[in-house]
């Protein structure tokens, strides 16, 4: 019997210690046509969560795609849209895998958290590489990592602006310079995406610095990767969704993986450059005032608006340091010290 009870023991404590990367199967993305749904079960030892993720498979070859939203869980057009393409998606049409994380932060979803999951106070788009055994955002960013971008040669992570971001909506890439063929890829994809506005970021990190956001990581490994942004405080808005959906089966008609026609973008001919941000920070905390709204046009000493304290008081104002147009911004009066209040794209060195 003791014998026994120190199995179950050692059995019990192999359960508590180790985290799901021990503990259970790969994500499997091999088999037959067909849908498969997959939860990935982690815990910490004390508090558990979980990873959705649905592997669908056509009936013809062709490459792994794979696109995730709710990264951020208070970010809504991306999570009602991958709903619609879960519905929507036929696989008698679709050449290759999709791999599709329709919530990959359940718990900051469903506690309405901004930005951080409740469980550990980390936010996972500044979590990756991840830690297999790590806390349940750095588990969740290794399992990420390992389970969905090892396994994919497209990766698509798909924002918006949280609850108290407004947002100009545009797709996104990295431009890493060292891997010409796969940056020209994600170029293509962003220009064929359907998106107004194409904003590429400098890539500047080393083999082995931890890549923070989930399609840097995926840029880090060498696998053609973007990121879309639609959408804004804390709403579903009918139009955002419609944006993300066309951008996915635009890029999926692009690489032959889906039948369909490219639809092009709204408003202009072309998509609009812009391939440099600066970032204005809150200099102090306070309440903050602005009638500037994202994709609004910003001229270089420009004043973008002003903080006060709790009594009104005009504390300072904030200063536009660049011109160019409004990414994002803080939309909603709080503001803290340090935080992005404004991102400005321009293009050009
Ligand atoms: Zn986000």
């Amino acid at each position: 019997m003791k014998i026994i009870r120190q199995i179950i023991v050692l059995f019990l404590m192999f359960f508590a210690l180790n985290s799901y990367a021990q503990v259970r199967a790969r994500l499997v993305v091999s088999e037959g046509p067909g849908r498969k749904d997959t939860i990935f079960r982690l815990t910490d030892g004390s508090q558990q969560s979980y990873l959705p993720v649905t592997v669908l498979k056509g009936r013809k070859e062709g490459p792994v795609f794979s696109m995730i939203a709710g990264i951020h869980g208070y970010e809504y057009p991306p999570i009602v849209a991958l709903q619609e393409l879960l519905k929507e998606i036929d696989i008698n049409q679709l050449k290759g895998t999709l791999i599709v994380v329709p919530i990959a932060n359940v718990e900051a979803f469903y506690n309405r958290t901004l930005f951080v999951n409740p469980l550990d106070g980390k936010n996972l788009n500044n979590a990756f590489p991840g830690a297999a055994s790590g806390t349940i955002t750095e588990q969740l960013a290794h399992c990420i990592s390992n389970e969905i971008i090892d396994q994919t040669d497209f990766f698509l992570d798909i924002h918006g602006g949280d609850a108290s971001e407004d947002l100009l909506p545009f797709v996104c890439y990295y431009d890493r310079k060292d891997i010409p063929e796969k940056t020209a890829q994600a170029k293509e994809l962003s220009e064929k995406s359907g998106f107004d506005y194409v904003v590429s970021y400098p890539y500047t990190i080393g083999a082995t610095e931890p890549a923070k956001y989930a399609f840097k990581q995926a840029t880090q490994k060498g696998i053609t990767a973007l990121s879309i942004e639609a959408g804004k405080l804390g709403t579903v808005q009918p139009e955002n969704v419609a944006v993300i959906k066309k951008a996915v089966y635009n890029m999926l008609i692009q690489l032959n993986m889906y039948e369909g026609k490219i639809k092009p973008v709204s408003s202009h001919k072309t998509p609009v450059y812009l391939n440099n941000q600066t970032y204005v920070k809150v200099p102090q905390k306070g309440i903050f005032y602005s009638e500037f709204k994202s994709g609004g046009k910003v001229k270089n000493g420009q004043i973008l608006g002003y903080i006060t304290d709790e009594f009104g008081n005009k504390l300072t104002e904030i200063v536009a340091p660049t011109s160019g147009i409004i990414l994002y911004k803080v939309g909603t009066p709080p503001v803290n010290k340090d935080e992005t209040l404004f991102c400005i794209g321009y293009n050009g060195g």
